[in-house]
């Protein structure tokens, strides 16, 4: 059996000869969220892995930063709450900790993604094994699967694609993406000093800004401005914040100068397209698609993390076990973690709610000027 290697101890594999690996081995493509996270529960479990990623650490991405309730309590099944409280929650000593007796709740404030990644990544136990490299090729059966990856080929039980939203590998295995909503919306981002602290808080924007809302909530050092729009890379709106955003977001969002005026930008605004689109194509055999490699949601759904834990979840604990117990990992085993009720419930919420969210947005129809109505209605009821 193979030894277990920590990441930053791992080196970029060399030879060409194949690894004679235990059949048993799940072989993870890609260590974002998604494959860490899982690596590190099947590890825990007592399961050979080997994850395959470019980079020994995470690299910086805009991806989700902050939690919501049922994230969190997945996080603790899971067994993992310490890495995403070691990531938003710099130690006392630290200077960017935060004051003992204000520090917020970890839904009230956040952390950048790949703090997160590098937390629960330095929790692996020895039976994770890091490769560092791009796998380029994967072959597959009902029984047995080989990775291609910096010129080594590595074998396995089971391939966890866990690569995002990167199109190839999935082409290559013979599936194909299917656009549900080209340029669906664009999400931005930046990072302001932080003093004078604020709590966390969500503004939605007036209608006809075709801006879903913004977040603001601080992170270690800084206070970090999330914002979703259904706006095109190309308009001017979009231009503005990239150069200016506090002076656009103000002018944008009435009420937020007060907040924001003053504060020095420490990380400038980056912005993503974001397309909707489903994978679609005969399954191979012996390949699982989990996280953003199998869907992505709309960002401004908030849903993606729920998506990606629940996978693992399902995945590492009602499916993965009569995998590796039985005879075969054929494309007829993997459907069935697929058709699962429970993930066939997530994964559709996700995706309604990423198109519902534009429509409240953007929507001049009667229908939704009439649940716009009733929800400003609601909110002005609520206890100020
Ligand atoms: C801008 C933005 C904001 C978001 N905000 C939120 C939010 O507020 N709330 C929420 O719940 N969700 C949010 N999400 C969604 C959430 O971040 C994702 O669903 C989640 O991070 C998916 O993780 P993943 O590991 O599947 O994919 P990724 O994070 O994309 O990781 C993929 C990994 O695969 C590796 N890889 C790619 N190709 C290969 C290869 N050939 N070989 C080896 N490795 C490879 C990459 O290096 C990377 O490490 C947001 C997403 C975006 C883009």
């Amino acid at each position: 059996m193979a030894t277990g290697l920590q990441a930053e101890r791992n080196m970029p594999a060399s030879a060409s000869a194949p690894i004679d690996d235990d059949a048993d081995r799940v072989l993870i493509v890609g260590g974002g969220m998604a494959g860490s996270m899982l690596a590190l529960v099947l590890g825990r479990a007592g399961v050979a892995v080997t994850l395959f990623d470019p980079h020994a650490s995470p690299a910086p991405a805009f991806r989700a930063e902050k939690l919501v309730d049922d994230q969190v309590a997945l996080i603790e099944k899971l067994g993992a709450l310490d890495c995403f409280e070691a990531a938003c929650w710099p130690a006392d000593g630290d200077p960017l900790a935060y004051p003992a007796a204000n520090r917020p709740s970890l839904t009230d404030c956040g952390a950048p993604n790949h703090e997160w990644v590098a937390a629960v990544r330095r929790a692996w136990p020895d039976t994770v094994r890091f490769v560092q490299g791009s796998v380029d090729h994967i072959e597959t059966s009902d029984r047995i699967q080989h990775v291609d990856a910096g010129g080594q080929r590595f074998s396995g039980r089971l391939v966890v694609l866990a690569s995002g939203q990167a199109p190839q590998l999935s082409e290559a295995l013979g599936l194909t993406k299917r656009s549900i909503s080209a340029a669906h919306s664009m999400a931005l981002g930046f990072s302001l000093s932080v003093d004078p602290p604020i709590p966390a808080r969500t503004l939605e924007a007036p209608f006809g800004s075709r801006i879903g809302y913004a977040s603001l909530f601080p992170m270690p050092g800084e206070l970090r401005v999330n914002v979703f729009s259904y706006r095109g890379l190309d308009d001017p709106w979009i231009r503005w914040m990239r150069r200016d955003p506090v002076a656009c977001l103000c002018d944008t969002i009435p009420g937020l100068a007060a907040q924001l005026a003053g504060r020095q930008v420490l990380r400038r605004c980056e912005a993503r397209v974001i397309d909707l689109a489903a994978i679609e194509g005969a399954q191979p055999h012996g390949v699982v698609r989990i996280g953003d490699a199998f869907q992505a949601p709309c960002p401004a759904s908030g849903t993606g993390m729920l998506k990606t834990l629940n996978d693992i979840d399902l995945l590492a604990n009602t499916y993965l076990p009569g995998w590796l117990a039985g005879p075969s990992v054929a494309r007829e085993v993997i459907a069935a973690f697929y058709a699962d009720h429970a993930k066939r419930r997530v994964d559709d919420a996700a995706l309604a709610i990423s198109l519902r969210c534009r429509q409240a947005a953007v929507s001049t129809s009667l229908y939704w000027r009439i649940r716009r109505r009733i929800g400003r209605l609601k909110r002005a009821m609520l206890p100020h």
